[in-house]
């Protein structure tokens, strides 16, 4: 029976965190789950709003209202399948979305009682569904004999592949790692999303018909000519891997290290898959310094506090309203004992010998918005100061990385070497070549994994429109 007034009588209600001292050594996730008890608790806060505002804020455009609903009565297969009518990896997003600045964040209730849990009751009914044995019901397509080439298994390539195959076309999906998921395998750490959950969803996948050619780069294991020859389509979901440079002086002193390789080195040592390519940096006893304030930042900090760090600072030029990573994320590092300096940017890295033994910083204020809709960041005169370290993390974001072979088969991209792709509706992300479509950070920058789904899942559509 649900309760009009559950939304006042019940608050908001987050899964229970391990204790910060069990998580500052462990790469496990954080969140225990929901029972179903909580979930309907929490999902009937919910007002079925007419014009449901988390609904369109979400790039999925999640039927967020009615699988809640479904959940409060414990429907959870039911909630499973209408959860994957609009997204493909539901399981992901219920863990790594941030959801304050989209859906929860839109929520009606946010405000003044607390945003109904839309997430963690995602990941609810999606892994109890799936551990319950659900699987797409794909009695219903009939097979077609088109097949498409998808080059990344990230989100992109994974939304594309989804489509593609409840569609009856032959999905086959290269990617130049040994698992699937891109950045959600080896980008993002096991204790925001752990690594058997994507293992899980792979055979999910497979299940559907869809095959993965892993251990795989396209432009040297296999040529991009012969995928053109040999399939109707190809899609491109390649992700963006070019580190922004710090260009501060000293930058290439030892200790200072990129974002990125420290993250994928780390997974790799959790998954025991380390070898000389994806080298293990500990950072061990160690006063490590981050720089930047997104989602990046916030995993270098904490995989280091697990590595067990002496001492981690997160350093950002910003002041904390206007940090870029999610508000979920800060709060969980600030529990795991990171400190957090605002309003600093770094200005040099202080070496002695060649190895780096702090960093530079100026004190800065916030000025006026610029185009971003952001306050720029002003540097304070005379506010010079050193902060100790002897490693310093860069994770500064990334830029595009387009392939060399781009431009032999007409694919072209725009002044910042993104993937220029059409958003017209007939075609949705079909590239300057008819037969190559790309979708997710190539395309848009480097963003957020469900707008890489969204992407990847209207490129499929456009797909569709090409092939028939
Ligand atoms: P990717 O996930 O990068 O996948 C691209 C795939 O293409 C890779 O598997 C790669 O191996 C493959 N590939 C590339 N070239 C070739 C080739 N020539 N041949 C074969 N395969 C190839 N987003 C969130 O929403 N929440 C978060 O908490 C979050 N945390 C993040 C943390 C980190 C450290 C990083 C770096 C990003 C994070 N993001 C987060 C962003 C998110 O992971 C990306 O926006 C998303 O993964 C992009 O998806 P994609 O499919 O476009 O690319
Ligand atoms: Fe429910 Fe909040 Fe969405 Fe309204 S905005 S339908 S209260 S989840």
């Amino acid at each position: 029976m649900s309760n009009d007034f559950q939304f006042i009588e019940v608050g908001r209600v987050d899964p229970t965190k391990h204790a910060a001292e069990k998580r500052a050594t462990q790469f496990i996730e954080i969140y225990q789950p929901f029972t179903q008890p909580q979930v309907s608790s929490q999902a009937d806060r919910c007002l079925d709003c007419g014009n449901p505002y988390c609904e369109w804020k979400c790039p999925l455009h999640n039927y967020i209202p009615n699988w809640l609903n479904l959940a409060k009565q414990g429907r959870i297969m039911e909630a499973a399948d209408l959860v994957h009518e609009t997204n493909t990896l539901p399981e992901i997003c219920g863990r790594v979305c941030p959801q304050d600045r989209l859906c929860e964040g839109a929520c009606t209730l946010n405000e003044e009682f607390g945003a109904v849990t839309i997430g963690n009751v995602e990941k609810y009914i999606t892994d109890t569904a799936i551990s319950q044995g659900w699987r797409p019901d794909l009695s219903n397509v009939t097979p077609r004999k088109e097949r498409v080439a998808i080059i990344g298994a990230g989100p992109a390539g994974l939304g594309c592949a989804d489509i593609l195959a409840r569609n009856g076309v032959q999905a086959v999906v290269y990617d130049k790692y040994p698992q699937i998921g891109g950045l959600l395998t080896y980008g993002i750490p096991s204790f925001k999303l752990d690594k058997n959950v994507m293992a899980t969803r792979r055979s999910v996948m497979e299940g559907m018909g869809i095959q993965f050619k892993l251990n795989t780069t396209v432009g040297k294991d296999i040529s991009f000519q012969s995928l053109l020859d040999e399939y109707d389509a190809v899609f491109l979901g390649m992700g963006t891997y070019t580190a922004m440079p710090a260009k501060l002086p000293n930058e290439d002193a030892t200790g200072v290290l990129q974002a990125l390789p420290y993250l994928i080195g780390n997974t790799h040592k959790v998954m025991g898959t380390s070898d000389a390519a994806t080298p293990y940096i500990s950072l061990e006893g160690k006063n490590v310094v981050v720089l930047g304030g997104g989602d990046t930042a916030m995993d270098c900090v904490r995989t280091a506090v697990r590595q067990g760090a002496k001492s981690v600072t997160c350093a950002y030029r910003r002041d904390e309203a206007n940090m870029p990573g999610s508000v979920r994320e800060v709060q969980n590092a600030r529990e795991e004992g990171v400190k957090f300096l605002f309003n600093r940017q770094p200005v040099a890295v202080k070496a002695d010998n060649g190895v780096v033994v702090g960093i530079e910083c100026v004190e800065t204020q916030m000025g006026e918005a610029d185009a971003t809709g952001r306050r720029r960041a002003e540097i304070i005169a005379g506010s010079e100061q050193i902060l100790e370290a002897d490693a310093v993390i860069v994770a500064f974001g990334f830029q595009a990385s387009p392939a060399a072979w781009f431009a032999d088969f007409g694919i072209e991209t725009n002044e910042w070497g993104l993937v220029k792709a059409s958003k017209t509706d007939a075609n949705p992300f079909q590239t300057t070549n008819p037969k190559v479509f790309a979708g997710g950070d190539m395309v848009r920058g480097s963003d957020l994994v469900v707008t890489a789904i969204a992407e990847g899942r209207d490129a499929a559509l456009g797909i569709l429109n090409f092939i028939d």
